[in-house]
């Protein structure tokens, strides 16, 4: 039944066409349950612009490039196509890491989090956070078990480094929030160590409160035919 359930769910993201869309209510959307309840119970209810225009695109699995304001709901629109994804590969406790959620600071990192538990709370898939100021040993003997991992980008590659606990050849998606303040704060060399280990077959969600040329260097080496969407003002 619950195989139906996402083959009907796959059914309507392939139908979905998102320039004729007007869903303007998450239930207008080819989402699960799961996170329809989380939402409702989050008070979510109508989608902000950058939501309407890009979760479509990235539940239909494309790498996105989304440009827009600092405050315009960024975190739900890369969140539920993240939840999504593992919904319908029937991901599980035993799969291990899924998806890699990238945030320039511990601060953005936690709030991340806390959204993702909330809107997560009626899927079953468990979320962890590295951001260091915890021994990485007590980290590493944890992360073999989360399948949604949200950390800061020197503490990810530290992980990846140690090549104990952190498994990324299962990784489904790819998600760098703030990617224009992690260019501001030196992390290119750190994100591009990190991308150049993760699994090709990946999809990946770029996020970016402002548009620049170094951002569009960073979207060239870690994303693929992707899909550019903003409500950015072009100057
Ligand atoms: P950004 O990452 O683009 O700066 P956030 O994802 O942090 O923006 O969201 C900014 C604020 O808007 C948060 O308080 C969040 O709870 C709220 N928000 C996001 N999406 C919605 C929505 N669809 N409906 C109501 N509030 C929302
Ligand atoms: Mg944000």
């Amino acid at each position: 039944r619950e195989q139906d359930y996402i083959r009907e769910l796959e059914t309507r993201i392939e139908e979905y066409n998102p320039k004729n869309s007007n869903a303007v209510f998450f239930k207008d959307l080819p989402i699960s349950n799961a996170t329809l309840r989380g939402l409702k119970e989050a008070s979510f209810v109508k989608l902000t612009e950058i939501q309407k225009n890009s979760i479509p695109i990235s539940l239909k699995g494309y790498d996105v490039l989304g440009a827009a304001k600092t405050g315009s709901g960024k975190t739900l629109a890369f969140l539920i196509p993240v939840l999504e994804k593992l919904y319908r590969e029937n991901w599980t406790e035993f799969d291990g890491l899924g998806a890699l959620i990238i945030s320039p600071t511990r601060e953005l990192a936690i709030q991340i989090y806390e959204v993702l538990l909330k809107i997560g709370s009626r899927t079953s898939f468990s979320a962890g956070l590295v951001i260091g100021g915890k021994d990485v040993k007590f980290e590493s003997e944890r992360i073999s078990r989360i399948n949604i991992l949200i950390g800061t980008p020197g503490r990810i590659l530290q992980h990846m480094d140690q090549a104990v606990g952190l498994n990324l050849n299962n990784l489904q998606m790819l998600v760098l929030d703030e990617a224009d303040r992690c260019l501001d704060m030196g992390f290119k060399k750190t994100l591009d160590a990190i991308v150049n280990n993760l699994p090709i077959s990946r999809q990946t969600l770029l996020f970016s409160a402002t548009q620049s040329q170094s951002l569009d260097d960073l979207a060239r080496l870690s994303l693929t035919d992707y899909k550019s969407i903003g409500t950015l003002d072009i100057v």
